[in-house]
């Protein structure tokens, strides 16, 4: 996401300052990376008071909007951290995330630019480290070629893909999905939203995800 320095950035991120991610956070957490503008987080964490949220951002620019948006909202149950997914691991014990979402993620077209991609190994060994067992990662992209190299990448790396589809809203998926701000434009242009569910060591019956987030 191109943007524009935010005016008094720096001075608006510090006057939410009860906001920000700092580890002390209740446990487990689910977890976004590169939440953006924040709508979904936001509203996962207004639907479901009873979990805890945090949302990662490398760009501070887009994560003040998503800070302020939790603060006019009162939520008191997520957290947002500017960071680098590559850094994660620095932020968070191993086990300490319950589940994974990566919501329109860049898809970096080219072949020499795979390693950025979220789906990448390198990103899944971070992602497996930190994940309880059985929890989830769920990904929902416009973007046909990203979505194809994640579900080769994420078999290849020890997730089970639990299901997965190339047009979410003619799947008969249910009415709770959250959307995000790229989703709606998406879903404006008449785009096909693709989704993926995938567990790491998943054991049948032990999800930790509640359903009602499916
Ligand atoms: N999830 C939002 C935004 C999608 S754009 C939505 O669906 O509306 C992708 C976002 O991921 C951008 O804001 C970008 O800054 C962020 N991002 C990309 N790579 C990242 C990384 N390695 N670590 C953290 N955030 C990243």
């Amino acid at each position: 996401m191109r943007m524009r320095k935010k005016k008094h950035r720096d001075a608006r991120i510090a006057a939410r300052a009860d906001l920000y991610f700092d580890g002390s956070f209740g446990m487990p957490v689910f977890l976004e990376i590169g939440c953006g503008k924040g709508g979904f987080i936001c509203g996962l964490a207004q639907s479901y008071p009873e979990y805890n949220f945090v949302a990662v951002e490398r760009n501070p620019d887009v994560m003040v909007l998503a800070m302020e948006k939790a603060a006019g909202l009162g939520l008191k149950n997520a957290r947002f951290l500017i960071a680098d997914a590559e850094d994660l691991a620095a932020h968070f014990a191993p086990g300490q995330v319950a589940g994974i979402y990566l919501n329109f993620s860049d898809p970096w077209h080219k072949n020499y630019q795979a390693h950025k991609r979220l789906t990448y190994k390198t990103f899944l060994e971070i992602y497996k480290e930190l994940l309880i067992p059985g929890s989830r990662l769920i990904m929902k992209t416009d973007n046909y070629n990203l979505f194809k190299f994640s579900l080769r990448s994420l078999s290849d790396n020890g997730f089970q893909i639990l299901s997965q589809t190339c047009d979410l809203y003619s799947s008969g998926f249910p009415e709770n999905n959250v959307r995000t701000e790229y989703e709606e434009k998406f879903i404006s242009q008449g785009v096909k939203i693709c989704r993926l569910e995938a567990s790491y060591s998943f054991i049948s019956g032990t999800n930790v995800m509640p359903s009602a987030f499916l």
